[in-house]
C-alpha cells in the first residue's frame, strides 16, 4: 500500500517509521525539513508539499497539531486534494474538531474519509502498540486496516462516521480533566501534612483511584437502581468540606468545585436521597431538558 503521511512530530514520526517497517511505501511531508529527512534516512521518499506527497497515494493520512492545520493541508495552496486520486482514501489521525472533521467528510465526497484518531503517546507509536479509534463506513475502515493494524494493538470500530473523533475527544476530555482533579485533590493531601504515596495507596482501594466504572455504577445507575448506599447528600457533604478546607488552604479546586455544583444540582431536582451514582441520571436529564434558544 502506498501511503502519503503528512505530519512528522511526537507521534507521526514514530507511527510513519512504524508503517515503513511493516512493508508499506511511504511518502512523506513535513514543514520541518529535517523531520523529513530522518524518515527518509529509514527509506520513505520525500515530497515537496502535500500535493506533492498524495500524488499516486491509496491512503493519505494526516497527523498534525490541529483541524485547522488539517483543513490547510487538505484544502489549501499545494494542498492534497490538488493530486488526490479519486481511488484514494483520506485519514485524518490527528486529534480533530469533531465539526471540522464532518466538514472534511463532505469536502472530499466523492472521496471517501475516516477519522481515526488514537490513543497511547509516543513511545507506543514507536511499538506498533496504539489503539485507533476507527469512524467511517465499514468498507473504508477496512480498506485502512492493514496500516491501523501495524500501528496498534488494537482497532476499535466505533460505529460509523465521525464517532472516532467523538470517541476521541470524550476520552480525553475524561483522563484530561481527571490529570486536574487529581493535581487539585492530592494539593489539597499535601497541605493537610499527608504523605501523598500513602494518599495514592488508599486511592487505589476506592473509587477515588479506581475510577466508577467498575466500582459504584454497574449495580447502581448503570442497573437503574438508585436506592442509596450513599447518598446524594452525604457525598454532597462530604465534598463541601473539601472545598471549604481548600479555600482556606489557598488551594485552587476549580474541578471539585465544579463536582460540588453537580451535586447541588441534582439534590435542587429532589435527588438528595438517591444514590450518589445519580449525578449521572441528573446530567442526563438536564442534558435533555428543552431549552429556549
Ligand atoms: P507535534 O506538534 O509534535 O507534531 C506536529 C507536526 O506537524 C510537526 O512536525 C509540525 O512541523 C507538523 N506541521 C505543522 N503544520 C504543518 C503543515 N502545515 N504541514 C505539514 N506539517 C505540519 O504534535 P503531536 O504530538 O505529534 O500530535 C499530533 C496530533 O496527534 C495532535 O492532534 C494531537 O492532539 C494528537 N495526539 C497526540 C498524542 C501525544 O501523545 N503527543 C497522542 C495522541 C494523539
Amino acid at each position: 500500500m502506498t501511503i502519503a503521511f503528512i505530519g512528522l512530530g511526537r507521534m507521526g514520526a514514530p507511527m510513519a517509521a512504524t508503517l515503513l517497517r511493516a512493508g508499506h511505501d511511504l511518502t512523506v511531508f513535513d514543514l520541518e525539513p529535517a523531520a523529513v529527512e530522518r524518515l527518509v534516512a529509514a527509506g520513505a521518499s520525500a515530497s515537496s508539499s502535500p500535493a506533492d506527497a498524495a500524488a499516486g497515494a491509496d491512503i493519505v493520512v494526516t497527523m498534525l497539531p490541529t483541524s485547522a492545520i488539517v483543513e490547510t493541508v487538505l484544502f489549501g495552496d499545494d494542498g492534497v486534494v490538488d493530486t488526490l486520486s479519486p481511488d484514494a482514501l483520506v485519514v485524518d489521525m490527528s486529534t480533530s474538531h469533531p465539526d471540522d472533521s464532518d466538514s472534511f467528510r463532505q469536502r472530499l465526497d466523492p472521496v471517501p474519509f475516516v477519522d481515526a484518531p488514537v490513543t497511547g503517546t509516543s513511545d507506543r507509536a514507536t511499538t506498533g502498540t496504539l489503539t485507533v479509534l476507527a469512524g467511517g463506513r465499514p468498507e473504508h475502515v477496512d480498506r485502512a486496516r492493514p496500516a491501523f493494524e501495524a500501528l496498534s494493538e488494537l482497532v476499535v470500530d466505533c460505529g460509523g462516521p465521525g464517532r472516532g473523533i467523538r470517541m476521541k475527544i470524550v476520552n480525553n476530555a475524561m483522563s484530561i480533566a481527571l490529570n486536574a482533579l487529581s493535581g487539585e485533590i492530592v494539593t489539597l493531601a499535601e497541605r493537610f501534612g499527608l504523605d501523598s504515596d500513602d494518599v495514592i495507596e488508599v486511592f487505589g482501594r476506592t473509587p477515588a483511584g479506581r475510577g466508577h466504572f467498575t466500582t459504584t455504577w454497574p449495580d447502581k445507575v448503570l442497573a437503574g437502581d438508585l436506592s442509596p448506599a450513599f447518598t446524594v447528600d452525604l457525598a454532597h457533604k462530604d465534598l463541601l468540606i473539601a472545598v471549604e478546607v481548600g479555600r482556606s488552604l489557598h488551594v485552587p479546586m476549580p474541578s471539585a468545585a465544579g463536582a460540588l455544583l453537580d451535586f447541588s444540582r441534582a439534590r435542587h431536582n429532589g435527588r438528595g436521597g438517591e444514590d450518589w451514582t445519580a449525578v449521572l441520571a441528573d446530567l442526563r436529564e438536564e442534558s435533555l431538558r428543552p431549552r429556549h434558544r
